[in-house]
């Protein structure tokens, strides 16, 4: 079997995400044969360093051995088992874990089965946890610009990124939505910090004005992940915890893209000294495996569903692979790698590492702004370094660093005119180098007419 007969085999019957499948006209799919580490191998033998970790999940690198040892023993004992009525030692262990591990005040784990569900959950939750306090006028959420939560309609309405809410917006329920404290937009020579800090007076004037209606704030911790990538700093966490309290607001932190590492601390709201009403995690929490994700709440908001059946106050909700056992197990076997390889303080020798790998690109005609987070470096192509006035969206050069990255054993898929770098924890230096060897040259391609 070659690249050519699967991609004919595939294009019969499948339709894929997030693409607009006449692209695949002449912008070929790359079927993958196997994996190791980082790289991926396609049925023709070219390999691909996948730079951004297989869309956010992968930690620590495809067929783990720790990883695919939990797996295979979770699964000679228990597969799954449905979580209502029954539970299992591999999502008690899981929960425990996780409880230890979170911002303290986070004391129970409801579980889903992937990101976009988890953010239902959490939505839900609090404005039923409002309900049953009788605030019967709080059915509104708070969101920031530029936002994104995830596909399904709560989550998507929750969102801001008008590329997929547009089209949909008929479908979605009404949020207040904030300008984002996106530092990209920050004044010549205003700090980042600074900036953050002077973003936060729209949200504070909206809380003020909408308390009353809005069941909670939703926010994703210092880097808007599917919005380009665009950052801002902790301060924003801190003032929002204390206005959310001020006002009786809950704060919902949607960690599924920058929970576990990411942003250089295992949380990123680890760097505000914060804990959030609800945390939702899910893409790495199984290092990239199966697709499990957990909502974290405290006991307080636990306790306002506890009462007898037929008060009606229980979070009816459920997905038939909540917690399942083989997903947990993976998740177990992940955190303890964290544990073992002290992950978080070797992350930050290969951040500093990509910090300089990349600071050349800051002076390119056409890069705005190299930002970083920890283990998330962006770097933004303009069409006028001076006025960062962006290229056409219609040109894709984005487009064009991909295609230059999978002739260069390099999966770098851009989001519009950003590229950027996600890698697995176990990257090596040399490859860092690689990776940003065959990213500058993707970006002089794609700029240079
Ligand atoms: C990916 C993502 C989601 C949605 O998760 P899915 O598992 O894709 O449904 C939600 N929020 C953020 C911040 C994400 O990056």
């Amino acid at each position: 079997m070659n690249n050519e007969e699967i991609i004919s085999r595939d294009l019969s019957v499948l339709w894929h995400p997030c693409t607009q499948m006449k692209d695949h006209e002449w912008l070929p799919l790359i079927p993958i044969k196997q994996a190791e580490g980082v790289w991926l191998e396609d049925f023709n033998g070219n390999r691909y360093l996948d730079a951004i970790s297989s869309w956010w999940v992968n930690l620590f690198g495809h067929s783990n051995p720790e990883i695919n040892a939990a797996i295979q023993q979770q699964t000679e004992k228990l597969e799954h088992v449905l979580l209502a009525g029954f539970t299992h030692e591999a999502v008690i262990e899981l929960s425990e874990k996780l409880i230890a591990l979170l911002p303290s005040g986070l004391d129970r784990c409801f579980y889903a089965d992937n990101g976009s569900s988890a953010i239902e959950v959490a939505l839900k939750m609090s404005f039923h946890y409002w309900r049953n306090l009788d605030f019967t006028k709080k059915t509104r959420f708070i969101t920031l610009e530029n936002s994104y939560h995830g596909e399904t309609l709560g989550a998507l309405a929750a969102g801001n990124v008008t590329l997929y809410k547009d089209t949909y917006a008929p479908l979605l329920m009404d949020v207040i939505t904030v300008p984002s404290p996106d530092c990209f937009h920050r004044a010549e020579g205003e700090s980042p910090e600074a900036y953050t800090r002077r973003m936060f007076e729209p949200m504070r004037a909206t809380l003020e004005q909408h308390h009353h209606e809005t069941c909670a704030v939703i926010i994703e911790p210092l880097v808007q992940c599917a919005g380009y990538m665009r950052m801002y700093e902790p301060v924003y966490l801190e003032l929002l915890r204390k206005a959310c309290d001020e006002f009786n607001v809950h704060l919902i932190a949607d960690e599924i893209a920058v929970g576990f590492g990411r942003t250089g601390t295992l949380f990123a709201c680890e760097q505000a000294d914060i804990s959030p009403d609800f945390i939702c995690l899910s893409k790495g929490l199984t290092g990239g495996y199966l697709p499990l994700s957990v909502v974290a709440t405290p006991n307080k908001i636990y306790e306002a569903f506890y009462d007898d059946y037929q008060t009606l106050r229980a979070f009816l909700h459920s997905h038939s692979y909540t917690g399942n056992a083989i997903g947990c197990s993976a998740a177990l076997a992940t955190l303890s790698i964290f544990e073992k390889n002290n992950v978080i303080a070797a992350n930050q020798k290969l951040a500093n590492h990509i910090r300089q790998a990349t600071e050349h690109l800051k002076t390119h005609p056409h890069v705005a702004e190299v930002r970083q987070h920890g283990m998330i470096t962006a770097i933004e192509m303009v069409q006028d370094k001076k006025t960062r006035s962006p290229y056409p969206w219609q040109e894709r050069r984005g487009l064009r660093v991909y295609q230059h990255g999978l002739k260069n054993n390099m999966l770098l898929r851009p989001l519009g005119d950003v590229i950027y770098f996600m890698p697995p924890y176990i990257i090596t230096p040399d490859e860092i180098d690689q990776m940003v060897k065959v990213a500058t040259e993707g970006i002089d391609i794609a700029t240079r007419d």
